[in-house]
């Protein structure tokens, strides 16, 4: 018995921290998709965020649901969204760092030529939930992050509802418009990034508004092998979530493959995606956490 807890206590102190598992983030962008379109007002929406908070109540300490309500230009009727905000080690931490995707997706396929088409909402097995998918991933692995770093899993509603800009980004933007401190010191935006053929490129509002967090996240791409999917080069100027948070004081890059035929069309389905490809992501930041829990934007 000694000696069986001894060997015990030995694998435990040698056991190298378990990795990014693909398959995991793969069966959550399934799951999500399984719910049908996550579109605001709609029964698969609600399921969806209670997955979500259900998942982050598991792994973080905290977890919480950020009401906000938005009236809807079209049918002058206010539509109720939520954004899905968990924290890990969140107030003792030295570094803080926002990790954000969107959870809601497209109410409609507006870039369909066929307008029957077009009025239907979009999957959004891409853009909503690869990036979710990652998230709740890394959530699950959060437990063997250095102490020094809390982290903080924003998931934004009403990125996508739209279709004008002027109604889009509604859970960013309320959420860098209600901060509470202790304040973040950066954060990285996941859009689309779910992709088969996965490349991200620098987006430049990024490289403008954050430009340190940006070097330091595609530089540390480079060190871990993932230069050809993180190249060093600018890729197309994109509105996203980040812009809230970069105008609020959070230095957020946004990482985005805008390069996808589905974009907003009927045709962004799980077919389209890969577990490789989230795998890369997760592989990206889950060894910069560990391996730069200090590093902050100075
Ligand atoms: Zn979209």
């Amino acid at each position: 018995m000694v000696i069986q807890s001894l060997l015990l206590g030995y694998i435990a102190l040698t056991q190298t921290p378990e990795a990014f598992d693909q398959a995991r983030a793969w069966n959550w962008l399934t799951k999500q998709c399984d719910l049908g379109p996550r579109t605001p007002g709609s029964p698969a929406h609600i399921k969806c965020r209670d997955m979500i908070l259900e998942e982050s109540r598991k792994h973080c300490a905290r977890a919480e649901l950020q009401p906000f309500r938005h009236q809807r230009s079209k049918t002058n009727k206010d539509v109720e969204m939520w954004n899905v905000l968990a924290f890990h080690n969140w107030e003792k931490a030295k570094v803080r760092v926002v990790l954000a995707a969107h959870w809601d997706t497209r109410p409609s396929a507006d870039q369909e030529n066929d307008s029957k088409k077009a009025a239907k909402p979009i999957m959004g097995a891409n853009d909503g939930a690869s990036g979710v998918a990652v998230l709740l991933e890394l959530m699950r692995l959060n437990k063997s992050l250095p102490e020094d770093i809390g982290v903080c899993y924003a998931f934004f509603d009403g990125e996508d509802l739209g279709p004008e800009l002027s109604e889009m980004f509604l859970g960013a933007t309320y959420y860098s418009g209600h901060l509470k401190p202790p304040k973040p010191d950066y954060g990285i935006l996941l859009d689309m990034i779910g992709d088969k053929d996965l490349k991200v490129p620098v987006e430049p509002n990024s490289y403008q508004k954050a430009q340190k967090v940006t070097v330091a996240l595609y530089r540390h791409a480079k060190k871990v092998g993932l230069e050809k999917t993180f190249p060093m080069e600018y890729g197309p100027e994109i509105f996203d979530d980040h812009l809230s948070m970069n105008a609020a004081g959070i230095p957020t890059v946004d990482l985005i493959d805008f390069d996808y035929e589905h974009w907003h069309t009927l045709e962004d389905t799980v077919d389209k995606c890969s577990a490789e490809s989230l795998g890369k992501v997760g592989k990206l930041l889950d060894t910069w956490l560990r391996v730069t829990p200090v590093w902050k934007p100075k």
